[in-house]
């Protein structure tokens, strides 16, 4: 289904300014170490959106990248340093992007369909009984981890 989702930085004057025009191919919860250390946040909410239907439409000069991993290509603003999305070696077809980064009044295209690295949970995390499968790595890479 045809779908606009915008989003961009934290900045007030010429903010990153990003949008994709399909539906992802997953919405996740991740608790991986690396989204968690990296945000500050206890989890991360991310979609999974293919490449092709993504696009950067303003102040992409202001976008730098770190490499938290070898495999692992995250994209943040120079100046407000808001991390909005990575790219992952696993993902070559898809960039993942950060959720919160998304207009709130925008429709992403999706809902959260399953937890990933659940292994790697800050122990002072509860993964809340929503019924989504929990994998211990990414979903590909195991079976669901059976909910308690
Ligand atoms: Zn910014
Ligand atoms: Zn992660």
């Amino acid at each position: 289904m045809a779908i606009l989702a915008r989003g961009g930085c934290r900045c007030d004057s010429n903010p990153v300014r990003f949008e994709y025009n399909k539906e992802p191919a997953e919405v996740h919860f991740c608790l991986c170490t690396d989204c968690t250390d990296t945000c500050g946040g206890a989890l991360a909410l991310i979609a999974v959106v293919e490449r092709s239907a993504f696009t950067i439409t303003a102040g992409e000069e202001k976008i730098r990248n770190i490499d938290t991993k070898p495999t692992c290509h995250r994209r943040y603003c120079a100046d407000c340093g808001c991390h909005m999305f990575l790219y992952v070696d696993a993902f070559p077809d898809h960039l993942l992007i950060h959720v919160p980064t998304i207009d709130r009044d925008t429709d992403i295209g999706g809902e959260p369909d399953r937890w990933v690295f659940v292994n790697s949970k800050h122990p002072m995390v509860t993964i809340p009984d929503d019924g989504l499968p929990r994998h211990p790595g990414w979903a590909a890479s195991g079976d669901p981890v059976q909910a308690a």
